[in-house]
C-alpha cells in the first residue's frame, strides 16, 4: 500500500464590503453580530441545524427552524428576532433552497453555484454583467488552475478587478468544503481520494458530521494494459440510508448529505492531485457509485452534473448517475436528461429484494421497472439513449441460471444494458462473491439470446476501494440492522453468517439511522 497524507494550508482574506445591495449589506452585518454570538443567533443556528440533520424540506428549514424553537419554548421576543432574521434567509436567489450554501463564516461557497446561478449572484449582488461570472467560472473549473482565490488569476489579461476582488472576498468563498487528507494507491492503479469536511467542527455545511468523503479514482485500460483515462466514482453523501445489506457504506446510516461544492470539489481535487503528481492521463468519466444514494440528495447532484458538464467540461453521456430505485426521483432525473442513468436492480423476485435492497418493499419491481420499460422501450430504442442494469451476483442468493434466465425476461422489453458486478466483500458480511464458473452460466444466458452483458470486475479492493467498500462503520453511533433473509434463502446459506441472523426484519428508515430508505 502506498498512502500520501496532506495538511491544510488555508486561509480566506475578508475586506469590508461597500455599495453592495441592502439585504447582502444587513447579512454582513448579521455575520458580524454572529461572532459576538448573542443568544438568538446562537438559538437560530442551532435550530436551522437540527432541521437540516433531521432532513426537512430545505424550503421549510427556516420556518420549521422557528416551529423548533418556539417547541422548545423560546420567549415571545426571541422568536420574534428569529422571525425577523429568517427574512434575511429567505430564498432570494433562484437557488437559495439548495442547503449548506455558506460556509462557517456565513459566506456563500460559490462552487454550489451553477453557471447561471453564478450569473445571477454577480448580477445582483456584485452589479457585475454575466461575462464577470463565466470569468470566475472558467479559472474556477475550465483553466486547469482550479483557482483557491482570485489573486492566483493576478498576471492574466484576464484578472480580477481590485474592486471585484473585494466584493467577494467578502461575501463568498471559493473553497469546495473539503480537504484532501490521503491518497492511498491499490495494486491495480486504484487510488482512493480521502477527505475531510472542512466546517464540521463549526457551523459551516458540514457541521457536525464525522466521517470522511472518499472519492476514487479507477484506471481505465486497454488490452495491453495501458492505462488510458481515470473513471472517477464520486459520493453524494457521507454514509447512506438505502442499507442493501451487501453494501459496507450502508451499515453506517446516512450521516450527512453532501452539498454540490463538496461534490464538484472532488473532481476539482482529483484534477489537482493528478496535475501535481504530473500524472498525464485525464479524467473522462464520472460515477456516481461512491458513498450514497444520489437522488437521495436530488437537488445537489442536479446541479453538480451541470458544473460538471459545463464547468470541468465532461461529456453528459459519460456522467453515469446509479439509483437503488427511488422511483418518483428517477423519473424526475430521466426527465431532466441531463446525465446517464444505472439502476441497481440486484434481484429479480421481490422476496430477495426486499430482502437485500430494502427500498424495494416501498417501490417493488412492478413498479422499477415499470417506470424503465416506459422511459427505455426496447421497440423505440435510439443510440447509446438505454439505462444500465446493475446485478451484483452473490453466491446463493440472485446467482441461479433461473435468476437469468427471469432477468432476461424482466428486461426484455426494456433498451438496457446489464451490467454484472462482481461481489466485494468487507468485514462482517454474510455474503460470498460467487464463482466464476457462476458469472460465466449466468452472462451466458444473455449472451445466447443475443442480449448485451458486460462484467464489472473488482479495483482497488485490496485499499477498500472498490463499489461498496467506502466509508467506516466505526464512525457510526447507530449503525444499520442486518435484516433477517428469506426462509428459503436462510436455508440456502447455512453457513455463511446469513441464516442465523436474528435482527428483526425493518425498514432502513425505521433504524434511526438516517431517513427513510424511499423517500
Ligand atoms: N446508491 C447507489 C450507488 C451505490 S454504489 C445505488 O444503489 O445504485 C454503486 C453500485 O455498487 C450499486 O449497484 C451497489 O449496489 C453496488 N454495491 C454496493 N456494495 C457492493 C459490494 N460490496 N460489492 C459490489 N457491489 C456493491
Amino acid at each position: 500500500m502506498r498512502s500520501v497524507i496532506f495538511h491544510n494550508s488555508n486561509t480566506a482574506a475578508q475586506e469590508k464590503c461597500r455599495g453592495w445591495p441592502q439585504a447582502w449589506r444587513r447579512k454582513q452585518e448579521l455575520r458580524s453580530a454572529r461572532t459576538s454570538k448573542p443568544k438568538i443567533l446562537i438559538l437560530i443556528r442551532v435550530v436551522a441545524m437540527h432541521a437540516e440533520t433531521n432532513d426537512l424540506a430545505p424550503s421549510t428549514s427556516f420556518s420549521r427552524a422557528i416551529d423548533i424553537a418556539a417547541s422548545r419554548r423560546a420567549t415571545t421576543s426571541t422568536l420574534a428576532a428569529a422571525a425577523d432574521l429568517s427574512s434575511l434567509v429567505e430564498p432570494s436567489f433562484s437557488f437559495s433552497h439548495r442547503p449548506g450554501l455558506f460556509d462557517e463564516a456565513g459566506r456563500l461557497m460559490l462552487k454550489n453555484l451553477t453557471l447561471p446561478e453564478l450569473e445571477e449572484w454577480c448580477l445582483s449582488v456584485a452589479g457585475e454583467p454575466a461575462k464577470r461570472a463565466k470569468q470566475l467560472y472558467r479559472w474556477l473549473y475550465g483553466t486547469r488552475k482550479w483557482i483557491r482565490n482570485l489573486d492566483q488569476a493576478d498576471g492574466d489579461p484576464q484578472a480580477f478587478s481590485a474592486e471585484f476582488k473585494s466584493k467577494v472576498f467578502s461575501g463568498a468563498s471559493l473553497e469546495g468544503g473539503l480537504q484532501l487528507q490521503s491518497v492511498h494507491t491499490a495494486r491495480d492503479g486504484t487510488r482512493k481520494l480521502v477527505f475531510a469536511l472542512l466546517g464540521a467542527e463549526q457551523g459551516g455545511p458540514a457541521r457536525g458530521t464525522h466521517g470522511t468523503v472518499e472519492t476514487v479514482l479507477i484506471p481505465m485500460t486497454n488490452r495491453s494494459g495501458e492505462n488510458l483515462r481515470y473513471t472517477a466514482c464520486l459520493s453524494t453523501q457521507v454514509g447512506c440510508a438505502m442499507n442493501c445489506q451487501f453494501c459496507y457504506t450502508g451499515r453506517m446510516g446516512l450521516l450527512a448529505n453532501l452539498t454540490t461544492a463538496q461534490i464538484v470539489e472532488q473532481v476539482v481535487e482529483a484534477r489537482r492531485y493528478l496535475a501535481e503528481q504530473s500524472v498525464p492521463i485525464r479524467i473522462a468519466n464520472i460515477v456516481f457509485m461512491g458513498m450514497g444514494e444520489p437522488l437521495h440528495n436530488y437537488d445537489s447532484v442536479m446541479a453538480t452534473i451541470e458544473i460538471l458538464a459545463t464547468g470541468l467540461e465532461l461529456s453528459r453521456n459519460k456522467i453515469i448517475v446509479s439509483t437503488v430505485g427511488l422511483v418518483p426521483e428517477m423519473r424526475k432525473f430521466i426527465a431532466a436528461g441531463t446525465a446517464k442513468l444505472a439502476v441497481s436492480l440486484h434481484a429479480t423476485t421481490d422476496e430477495v429484494r426486499d430482502w437485500i435492497v430494502p427500498t424495494n418493499r416501498r417501490y417493488p419491481l412492478d413498479q422499477l421497472l415499470g417506470a424503465l420499460r416506459e422511459s427505455f422501450p426496447y421497440d423505440k430504442r435510439k443510440g447509446d439513449d438505454f439505462v444500465v442494469i446493475e446485478y451484483v451476483l452473490l453466491a446463493g442468493v440472485n446467482d441461479t441460471l433461473e435468476d437469468a434466465q427471469r432477468l432476461l425476461a424482466l428486461t426484455s422489453d426494456i433498451y438496457c444494458l446489464v451490467n454484472l458486478i462482481v461481489f466485494n466483500p468487507h468485514e462482517g458480511t454474510p455474503f460470498r462473491r460467487s464463482a466464476d464458473e457462476s458469472v460465466r452460466a449466468f452472462r451466458g444466458v444473455f449472451l445466447t439470446a443475443g442480449r448485451p452483458c458486460t462484467v464489472r470486475t473488482s479495483k482497488g479492493d485490496d485499499e477498500m476501494a472498490a463499489c461498496g467498500q467506502l466509508g467506516d462503520v466505526n464512525l457510526s453511533a447507530r449503525p444499520a440492522p442486518m435484516l433477517k433473509p428469506p426462509d428459503a434463502l436462510a436455508a440456502r446459506l447455512v453457513g455463511t453468517g446469513a441464516g442465523t441472523v436474528a435482527t428483526p426484519l425493518v425498514m432502513a428508515g425505521e433504524t434511526g439511522s438516517g431517513c427513510c430508505g424511499g423517500n
